[in-house]
């Protein structure tokens, strides 16, 4: 069955789904993205990534050409028109197609894509031995430079951070800003516990940040857990009693050797795993 993406204004079949080669999307990454779950039928956190989108255009002073009405509008369109409950929605805007130059006045059409599709999670063993991870020597682009805040079609610093992953056997790599503080992972924000507390770096660290994360630390709220954003180092990370990661697509994932690095106990710790099922519960509510 061919899936069906939202294009512009219509759901086409994906071979009608095309843009064009002039796209700054494609010559420049000149865009902005973003990646939504569904839960039975429910998309988790609908607005704050549509909001999250709108603000990412603004940053890089792209209008969308429809109101964040319309855009979740489709969003549960075409999660409908694949007969998807479960799934993964990519929500990408483009700035349109334009001059071989960079110029983004001289494009026109910016491009409103939906995709869903089944999600590809990460192997259930990760989930409950947890991962294995490593800091790449790819730093996180500056704020200053382009701020990790815009989910932008620019990923190029965190897949050269991920090619580095790869290479060492592990599906994920810890980045560092460039203070040497610890940013977040590739396509995941990081956090460590100690002493019963949570801790995560600020924004202003260089994340993203994610939309995981703030659930995460409401949850932890409700749970009496105290959470601190803060400037971290690896050396926090190395001595933590745990450490986990969260994403869409990941959710709540532990990490439990970070550098060759046992961290804790050197499996999921009580902490990461009260959360994890508390996330669980909150999607699935
Ligand atoms: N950091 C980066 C760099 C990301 O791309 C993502 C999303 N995959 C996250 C963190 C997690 O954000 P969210 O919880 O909103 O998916």
């Amino acid at each position: 069955m061919p899936r069906i993406v939202f294009m512009n204004d219509r759901l086409v079949p994906e071979d009608e789904a095309r843009v064009s080669v002039f796209d700054h999307g494609l010559l420049y990454g000149d865009g902005v993205f973003e990646g939504l779950r569904s839960y039975s039928g429910r998309v988790f956190r609908l607005d704050a990534h549509i909001d999250r989108l709108w603000a990412s255009a603004l940053a890089i002073s792209l209008a969308i050409p429809t109101t964040k009405e319309a855009v979740a509008k489709a969003v549960n369109d075409t999660l409908a028109a694949n007969n998807l409950s479960d799934g993964y929605v990519r929500l990408v805007v483009t700035r349109g197609a334009g001059s071989l130059g960079l110029d983004p006045n001289r494009t026109r059409n910016p491009q409103l894509i939906v995709i869903a599709d089944t999600i590809s999670l990460y192997p259930e063993e990760f989930y409950e031995k947890g991962l294995r991870i490593v800091t790449a020597a790819t730093q996180r682009v500056q704020s200053a430079a382009l701020s990790p805040r815009i989910k932008s079609l620019n990923y190029l610093n965190n897949i050269m951070a991920k090619l580095e992953g790869l290479q060492a056997g592990c599906v994920e790599a810890l980045m560092l800003n460039h203070k040497g503080e610890v940013a977040e992972c590739t396509g995941d924000n990081v956090f460590i516990v100690r002493s019963g507390r949570l801790l995560t770096p600020p924004p202003e660290a260089g994340i993203l940040e994610g939309i995981t994360r703030n659930a995460v630390m409401e949850l932890a709220h409700a749970a009496g857990i105290e959470c601190r954003e803060t400037p971290l180092t690896r050396y926090d990370v190395y001595t933590a009693d745990e450490c986990f990661l969260t994403g869409t697509a990941a959710e709540v994932i532990p990490v439990v050797d970070v550098d060759g690095r046992r961290i804790g106990t050197g499996t999921p710790g009580p902490v990461t795993s009260r959360l994890k099922a508390d996330f669980h519960r909150l999607v699935r509510a």
